[in-house]
């Protein structure tokens, strides 16, 4: 009886189920993009951190990534949502590009702005302007903005009245702090933020950082629901997750957040990831908590053209999310014999990447030297912890031109030379052999300039490497590859920390001797060398003008008009007559920086992705594909044919709703609790 009773249950299943797939499949096939209760079906195509990576994902991954696929997916899924009936606003949440060597080809004379032409191939709604957005300074953002007219750039926490082509913009309504896009009859406000360490982590001259984002994002939320636009989403670039949701924790009316900088990974099982990309930071979309209490869904994705993000909301008449679709995710950028491959757009080939590629084949083709040794440029354990060859072979380069230039600008040689570890980006190992022009773009790829920094007091010197050593164990860029001097430091000593305005709220004592190459000690067990000598040094502009939280004192700045990538070809040609020696740059470096106690952390961890999981929740669930119909039969029932009879219903059943929810990217599955 008992089984008779649970084969009829079965039956009923598979009718039952059988009836909802054909029922789904009849409501889909109909379109329920703006169904009868006044929900509106929004589609958000994102991106982020695009940094100029324009031809493919990388030289290992030829078939993936590039901007001109990633136009043709955007193109794809934006015209398959429009089919669905959903609007589709687009997004990029900013580092829109970055210095390398793809972005030089860009600098050269009359030439157009390449990553510009390629955003306006792919359409947006709004642009977030991130970081390295000012690595080459106000004037070249400018030109950018100029030429990605595609849609308004955005960021509300940015004063751009310092700078008068970045205010005439402002001006012209291409810079603001929001933008609002109609979309079927409703209004969508998007509103932009930068992260308030930009002023540290690049050259933004006289545009002023405010660095509290929440309060004027808030104001801008409240401003915009003031005048009827009641879907808000933020479009921040804050270079960790963590820093969007404690910045949601402050907010009230935000319906979504698109971010951008960390570079994090968010993807579950079903994900086509690109190969190598793995152990995800958390699911698509993560989940925060507003002010209120109710829920908000934060997005992002790994950036360099690799991924479009696509989150698909489901929003009520009053403008709140109800729902937000399964099929949201990340749909990763393939080609080649890739089942999910895109044909590269023909525009964006024939403006953009092609002649790019060019370009960057004739500097790979250009070799400045060879190298008799491995060059260590690795990021961590490497260039941001210790000293390594390729790191003094960079603070060698800057001395050697400083030297070579001083007297025609006027300046003293400088007796040291002080690169930071950050600006060292080429993160892998270079092999014996040829090092073409290409190289040099990749370990030096910002266009920092070679500048002198005259009387740099002794007690400056503490100030300055207090600082280098502060981080070390959280491998941050601010670690100096040096030249013209040795240094110990004790990593258990207090790192020294600066507050706002630069003021030094808890002096360092990890230094413990700073001597320079003739034998000048400048500071001795520690403490700073009575009646020792003040010196002129060599670094790059970034670092002069208080980035990675330098501090040089107030002498005299002289730029002497090389930039750092210019500086390493010319001495590896001429000072060095294209030989890097393996006797004068021997692997693991030569003693310039030794830790003072043994037990020195190499067991760093890299500071890139520093978001944590703190207030997070994903909103993973199982999904229907889970639910295994084969695994039915394993009940052990004598009728057969009752049994086959269920067993095909439900399969039916489950086909037909497998089917159409494949078949329909808006098909609604995840729902928030709001
Ligand atoms: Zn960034």
């Amino acid at each position: 009886m008992r089984i008779r009773r649970i084969l009829w249950a079965l039956i009923t299943l598979g009718l039952v189920t059988a009836l909802l797939g054909a029922v789904t499949a009849n409501a889909q096939d109909e379109g329920d993009g703006a169904s009868d209760s006044g929900d509106l079906q929004l589609v958000i195509l994102h991106h982020n951190d695009g940094e100029s990576q324009l031809v493919q994902a990388s030289s290992d991954l030829p078939d993936f990534g590039g901007v001109a696929r990633f136009a043709s997916l955007v193109h794809q899924l934006r015209s398959q949502a429009a089919d669905n009936g959903a609007a589709v606003i687009t997004i990029s949440s900013g580092d829109n590009f970055l210095s390398g060597p793809e972005l030089s080809v860009s600098l050269d004379d009359d030439s157009p702005f390449y990553d510009a032409l390629a955003l306006n191939s792919i359409g947006y709604d709004a642009l977030t302007i991130g970081n390295h957005e000012f690595d080459l300074g106000p004037d070249l953002l400018a030109r950018f903005i100029s030429e990605a007219t595609t849609a308004p750039f955005i960021s509300a926490n940015l004063d751009f009245s310092g700078e008068p082509a970045l205010a005439a913009l402002v001006e012209q309504g291409r810079i603001a702090p929001s933008t609002v896009v109609e979309k079927q009859g409703r209004r969508i406000g998007i509103i932009g933020a930068t992260t308030p360490e930009l002023t540290y982590i690049s050259s933004p001259r006289n545009v002023a950082v405010m660095s509290n984002v929440a309060e004027i994002v808030q104001t801008e939320i409240d401003r915009l629901t003031g005048d009827g636009v009641d879907i808000i989403v933020l479009s921040t670039h804050l270079q960790a997750l963590s820093s969007e949701t404690d910045l949601a924790a402050q907010l009230t009316g935000v319906d979504a957040i698109v971010a951008g900088g960390s570079g994090a990974l968010l993807a579950d099982d079903s994900t086509a990831l690109l190969p190598g990309d793995g152990d995800p930071y958390g699911p698509y979309p993560l989940t925060a908590t507003l002010v209120d209490g109710s829920s908000v869904p934060i997005v992002t994705t790994p950036g360099d053209y690799t991924y479009v993000g696509q989150l698909i909301l489901s929003i009520d008449a009053d403008g709140n999310v109800t729902a937000i679709d399964e099929a949201s995710g990340l749909r990763r950028v393939a080609g080649g014999d890739e089942s999910d491959a895109v044909e590269p757009h023909p525009d964006v080939v024939a403006q953009v990447t092609e002649p790019v590629a060019a370009a960057l084949e004739e500097l790979a083709a250009s070799p400045v030297g060879t190298t008799e040794v491995p060059l260590d440029g690795r990021r961590s354990p490497g260039i941001r912890t210790h000293e390594t060859n390729q790191g003094n072979l960079l603070a060698d380069a800057l001395l050697w031109n400083a030297e070579r230039l001083a007297a025609d600008f006027g300046v003293p040689e400088p007796a040291v030379a002080i690169q930071n570890g950050g600006g060292i980006r080429n993160d892998s190992v270079i092999p014996v052999g040829p090092v073409s022009e290409l190289e040099t773009f990749n370990i030096s790829p910002f266009g920092n300039f070679v500048t002198v920094i005259e009387d740099v007091s002794p007690a400056q010197m503490k100030v300055i490497f207090e600082n280098a050593v502060s981080r070390v164990e959280s491998s941050s860029g601010r670690f100096a590859q040096i030249a013209g001097m040795t240094l110990a430091y004790d990593p258990a000593g207090t790192p020294q920390e600066i507050g706002e305005d630069d003021t030094i709220t808890t002096e360092g004592s990890r230094v413990q001797s700073i001597t320079l190459d003739d034998g000048t000690a400048i500071v001795s067990d520690g403490a700073v060398v009575d009646g020792a000598p003040s010196i002129a040094l060599v670094t790059l502009n970034f670092l002069a003008n208080g980035g990675d939280q330098y501090l040089f004192g107030d002498g005299t700045r002289t730029n002497l008009g090389l930039t750092d990538q210019q500086s390493l070809a010319a001495y590896i040609k001429d000072g060095l007559n294209g030989t890097i020696s393996a006797a004068q740059y021997p692997e693991g470096g030569e003693g310039r920086i030794t830790v003072a106690v043994d037990e020195v952390a190499d067991e760093t961890v890299d500071d890139k992705d520093d978001g944590t999981d703190e207030g997070v929740n994903g909103m993973d669930e199982g999904t229907a594909d889970e639910m295994d119909a084969e695994e039915l039969p394993a009940t052990g029932i004598e009728s057969r044919l009752l049994f086959i009879i269920a067993a095909a219903l439900v399969l039916a059943g489950l086909m037909l709703a497998t089917l159409t929810r494949h078949h329909n990217p808006t098909h609604r599955r995840k729902r928030l609790s709001i």
